[in-house]
């Protein structure tokens, strides 16, 4: 028989996911395990969202809409860029998608020909990588260390470059470090891609997810110059606690648009018609949810941080935003726990899922082997019980 297709046979499965179904399958198993793996919030999806959501089925809003997603969604969209990022898009500039995940494919098919390089500054989020090697690019991984906060730095993108590069893909906030980039940050790195001529997809999911008073800065409202090359990511799975309801959308010059629309006419078709009614409600209605959770998550984060540096042979720096921390298990490596020498965050996720019974996300995946990630979507319940199991394990 033939082999399959060498670019599917390559793809690898996304560590998130896997580490999430892994801890389900324990809880069902009837195992007493934490779950820190997917960054998917704990909360329910807020009542007026659901209810418009339920009114679209009653109101047979049940059949094909257009590629690019109902008017009011798109609108909607654009109203939320302008009133929180201070953006104007037009709605022919909305694209969207089954999910952010997927504006972030249809934007990658959009730019990429096989052979192109996008530059991927890690730590990065585990699909990037694998979506870039889908649509036959070449991903480009720059470090960015701990040390410099998980951050590029224009020198380290320069060094980077090379005539086959294309893309820059920037997240802000990060998944997983959870790290911001200031206004200035970002000009610094987006001259560089202005002056060699390079596009930007810009992940900005998690842009309502700030703390300690900051401001998020999008990568479009830095001018004109840089906006025509930008695709913004965005989203209601974060936000709004809608990770199952699989909207998300781009926002893009006009003619970018029209290609990631033409592309997504062949493969996804439009989102679910009612989860972009819910959506759009989500977008449009009151926003108070979003600063409930955003509180929650922040508490949330300061307790998991405070906990994490008190605790021996590990550490952590504060994120920012979203709701990721990276722990450092570089003093680990070479020790032995519970029987197993740790060479990486591979095999600490695996020992203390195992014997500590707490599920966190390997680096490996996201480019930082020597770290694992902690989603602290979860109730400050778990939290400490997670800390506690954390601390019983490395004893
Ligand atoms: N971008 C980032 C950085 C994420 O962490 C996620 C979470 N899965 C997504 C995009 C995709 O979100 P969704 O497809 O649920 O909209
Ligand atoms: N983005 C989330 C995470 O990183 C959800 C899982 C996924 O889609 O990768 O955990």
């Amino acid at each position: 028989m033939k082999g399959l297709s060498q670019i599917a046979s390559g793809v690898r499965a996304s560590t998130t996911l896997a580490i999430d179904a892994m801890f389900k399958q324990m809880k069902a198993d009837g195992i007493d395990v934490i779950g820190f793996g997917a960054g998917e919030p704990d909360f329910d999806t807020p009542d007026a969202i659901k209810e418009a959501g339920i009114r679209a089925i009653q109101e047979d809003f049940t059949r094909y809409t257009p590629t690019a997603g109902i008017p009011e969604l798109r609108q909607a969209a654009c109203t939320r860029l302008r009133e929180d990022c201070g953006l104007e898009y037009v709605p022919a500039q909305i694209v969207a998608a089954s999910g952010a995940k997927h504006a972030v494919y249809a934007a990658l098919r959009a730019l990429i020909d096989p052979g192109d390089e996008v530059i991927i500054p890690a730590p990065f989020w585990v699909s990037y990588f694998e979506m870039v090697k889908m649509v036959g690019g070449v991903p480009v991984i720059v470090t960015a260390e701990e040390s410099a906060g998980f951050k590029l730095v224009p020198d380290q993108l320069e060094a980077a470059i090379t005539p086959r590069t294309k893309v820059v893909l920037l997240n802000n906030p990060s998944n997983p470090t959870g790290m911001i980039y200031s206004g200035e940050e970002l000009r610094g790195l987006t001259d560089v891609c202005v002056r060699h001529d390079l596009y930007i997809i810009a992940d900005e999911i998690y842009y309502r997810l700030v703390y300690d008073g900051r401001t998020f800065t999008s990568v479009a409202s830095l001018g004109e110059d840089v906006k025509e090359r930008t695709i913004l990511i965005n989203g209601v799975s974060k936000s709004y606690a809608m990770t199952g309801w699989r909207v998300g959308y781009a926002a893009a010059p006009e003619h970018i648009a029209k290609v990631m629309s033409n592309y997504l006419s062949h493969s996804t078709g439009a989102p679910c018609s009612i989860a972009q009614k819910a959506a759009a409600a989500a977008l449009s209605g009151p926003q108070d949810t979003v600063e409930t959770m955003r509180k929650a998550f922040e508490a949330r984060r300061d307790h998991l941080v405070e906990r994490l540096n008190r605790v021996p042979g590990v550490s952590c720096i504060k994120p920012e935003g979203a709701f990721y921390v990276m722990m450092n298990i570089g003093q680990l490596i070479g020790k032995e726990i519970h029987g197993t020498v740790i060479h990486d965050g591979d095999d600490f996720a695996d020992a203390f899922l195992k014997h500590g019974l707490v599920a966190v996300v390997p680096g490996s995946g996201f480019g930082a082997p020597d770290f694992v990630r902690w989603s602290y979507a979860t109730s400050m319940a778990n939290i400490d019980a997670g800390m506690d199991r954390l601390e019983a394990f490395l004893k």
